[in-house]
């Protein structure tokens, strides 16, 4: 009797449509909009180094596997603002989780994942990226869809009522007219 069922199941399933693409892929398949991968720092629009190295990103991943080391405080050749630094910066891109909590916490948009597929490693170095790594990641049109301050965005609450909207008395309800 199982043998039949076993049959009957195979032979039902033999003419179903296909519900996969076959291998190899031809013509460019279409990705998620969220779709990430890989990291890049950037420049920011003065062209420095975005990255304070505030070292938020480090606190927050959940797999450790940023390492961030801070520059200090030095004055901007192009802004001749003082600002902080970060000296030496690395993600171990093979136990990361895609969480992207990394690009949310960052206070200056320096982090941000990639929407390109990243370089296939052959082995756990290949995997590491340093600091030199992640700015030579960063290429026009290449980011993925969020920034730390995007995300941020879509989480703040809704905002409270004016004040003057909040003191106005409600409405009292009239009462129904009678007839006589
Ligand atoms: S996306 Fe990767 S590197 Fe960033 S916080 Fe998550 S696990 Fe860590
Ligand atoms: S990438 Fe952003 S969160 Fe991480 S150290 Fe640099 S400025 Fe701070």
């Amino acid at each position: 009797m199982k043998l039949l069922d076993t049959l009957r199941i195979s032979g039902r399933n033999l003419f179903r449509p296909k519900t996969t693409t076959p291998l190899p892929w031809k013509g460019t398949r279409p990705r998620a909009a969220r779709f990430r991968t890989s990291f890049a720092l950037l420049h920011d629009e003065h062209g420095d180094q975005a990255c304070i190295g505030c070292k938020m990103c480090e606190k927050i991943c959940p797999s450790f596997i940023i390492t961030v080391v801070p520059g200090g405080r030095a004055v901007s050749e192009k802004t001749g603002k003082s600002r902080g630094w970060c000296a030496d910066f690395t993600l171990d891109a093979g136990a990361c989780i895609s969480c992207e909590l990394c690009v949310q916490v960052c206070p200056t948009d320096a982090i941000v994942m990639l929407q390109v597929p990243a370089e296939v490693g052959f082995s756990r170095e290949d995997l590491l990226l340093t600091m030199e790594r992640l700015y030579a990641n960063e290429k026009p049109g290449t980011a993925a869809w969020s920034t730390g301050s995007g995300l941020i965005a879509m989480q703040e609450p809704p905002k409270p009522p004016k004040p003057a909207e909040a003191a106005k008395p409600a409405e009292t309800p009239k009462a129904p007219e009678t007839t006589t």
